[in-house]
């Protein structure tokens, strides 16, 4: 019954485009009219989905006129700013890696000012643009040369198409993964015109299986790190050590090991997690891997490809490599990624810096917050232990010991975590035990005044 009385509140499109327009001046017509129209339809279905966490003295046309303001001044369809609470690090629907400052800077200044993009300066004609990535990337890394694609998918997809198009592949059957729903290398692999040579089984692959599928068709060995997934127990992988041993009796054999995330910081010897250092793989002298820009290694979204120097100049030279190119902005953040890591300056990268956050650290933030809004009427609010994700498929069996801000709201969690979504600037949470939880590792010292006036806000 109540919630038949609550559809009857909605109010009729025209009577809020009335009441707002004067309010939301300079905003045509049709854009004001299109706001109200899916802030009614955004309220008829809460109303349906549950009506009971609705007062029944709640004004309904004034909500729908608040959320149809607020969807003008800052529209959900478009890219917006929030800050993560979720503890996620690398929070793949989120954007992934933050940049760091000098990142931002940089890109900032190239997209004002024209750039020596593609121009050699030295000898005023034109120029290469993997020349403004690639000593950078050798130095890093070890390798004898590298370029840069928009992303690792593309990466895999160039290293297959140029390198092994009519030749078979061998992958263990142990790491045909699947990557966040859209990447399969079995589907990359069938794309490019490769032939995937499965191997072994899930849990095992020995030496001999690949040793055994090495006919005259053969033209790479691809290893996959299994990034999102761990495989425990009875298992057994060969290393791309061992297989680089194949190469004696196969000489033509390209040995490629996919690394997925790809560390440049050493969070091994940190006690976090077991992801090898890019440079020890590279020095194991595979012939090409392949890694993203915008996991563990905090960049902007890119797919570096790192490796021998006659397999990298065939990458650059096939047709793909112009389709597949970064823009000037990806390449002036990665500069100053990378030039982060040669100077050791790693907590520069937000990334590196908060997957590193101490426990004390953290519960110091927290404690500061809680204090200050720890007097809000309607919530009950505690500090407790918790552990954050490094996330973007990396390091899943890691956890890292946090300090969350618990929050819990007589409405329910749902009602509070959608209140912090729908905060000017968004704040998206987690939620456990019908309680909110504000994870500190992920929320930056200049967005604590945000997350203070957020909580400050909601009733
Ligand atoms: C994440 C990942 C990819 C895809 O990388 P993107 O940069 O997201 O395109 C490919 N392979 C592995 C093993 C990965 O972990």
């Amino acid at each position: 019954m109540s919630k038949s009385y609550l559809l009857r509140q909605l109010p009729a499109v025209h009577d809020v485009v009335k009441d707002i327009s004067s309010e939301v001046s300079g905003k045509p017509e049709k854009e004001i009219t299109r706001a109200v129209q899916d802030a009614i339809k955004h309220w008829r279905n809460n109303i349906l989905k549950d009506h009971h966490a609705i007062d029944l003295k709640t004004d309904i046309r004034s909500l729908v006129k608040n959320s149809a303001k607020s969807k003008l001044a800052h529209p959900t369809d478009q890219i917006r700013s929030l800050i993560n609470a979720s503890g996620i690090v690398i929070h793949t629907n989120l954007g992934r890696s933050r940049l760091s400052e000098k990142s931002v800077e940089r890109m900032s200044e190239t997209a004002r000012m024209y750039s020596n993009l593609e121009y050699n300066l030295e000898e005023g004609k034109r120029g290469s643009r993997h020349d403004l990535t690639e000593d950078l990337i050798k130095q890093v890394t070890g390798a004898e040369a590298a370029m840069v694609v928009n992303n690792n998918a593309a990466a895999v997809y160039l290293i297959l198409k140029a390198l092994a198009k009519n030749k078979e592949v061998i992958v263990s059957r142990g790491e045909l993964v699947e990557i966040g729903g859209s990447f399969r290398v079995s589907s990359i692999m069938e794309e490019s015109g490769a032939e995937l040579r499965e191997v072994g089984t899930t849990n095992k692959t020995h030496f001999f299986d690949y040793e055994g599928a090495i006919t005259d068709k053969t033209g790479m060995i691809m290893k996959v790190h299994t990034s999102n997934f761990k495989v425990i127990g009875f298992t057994k992988e060969v290393s791309s050590s061992e297989l680089m041993l194949l190469k004696k009796d196969n000489p033509e054999l390209i040995i490629y090991e996919d690394l997925g995330s790809g560390a440049l910081y050493p969070f091994q010897s940190e006690g976090i997690g077991d992801e090898p250092l890019i440079s020890s793989v590279i020095n194991k002298g595979l012939d090409v891997v392949s890694f993203s820009g915008d996991k563990l290694l905090g960049g902007p979204q890119a797919g570096i490809i790192a490796g021998k120097k006659n397999i990298i100049d065939i990458l650059k030279k096939h047709q793909l490599a112009r389709v597949l190119r970064v823009d000037k902005f990806t390449i002036a953040a990665l500069n100053e990624t990378l030039q982060s890591y040669m100077n050791e300056d790693y907590t520069e990268i937000p990334t590196v810096r908060d997957i590193l956050k101490t426990p004390d650290e953290i519960r110091e933030v927290v404690w500061r917050l809680k204090r200050k809004v720890e007097d809000h009427p309607s919530f009950i609010i505690r500090i407790l232990e918790e552990f954050s994700q490094v996330g973007g498929g990396t390091m899943p069996d890691v956890k890292l010991p946090t300090f969350c801000l618990g929050i819990k709201h007589p409405k329910g969690a749902e009602y509070l975590a959608r209140a912090f979504r729908n905060y000017q600037t968004p704040i998206i949470v987690r939620i456990k035990e019908e309680e909110v939880l504000l994870d500190f590792r992920t929320i930056s010292e200049e967005e604590l005044l945000t997350v203070e006036d957020a909580i400050r806000s909601i009733d």
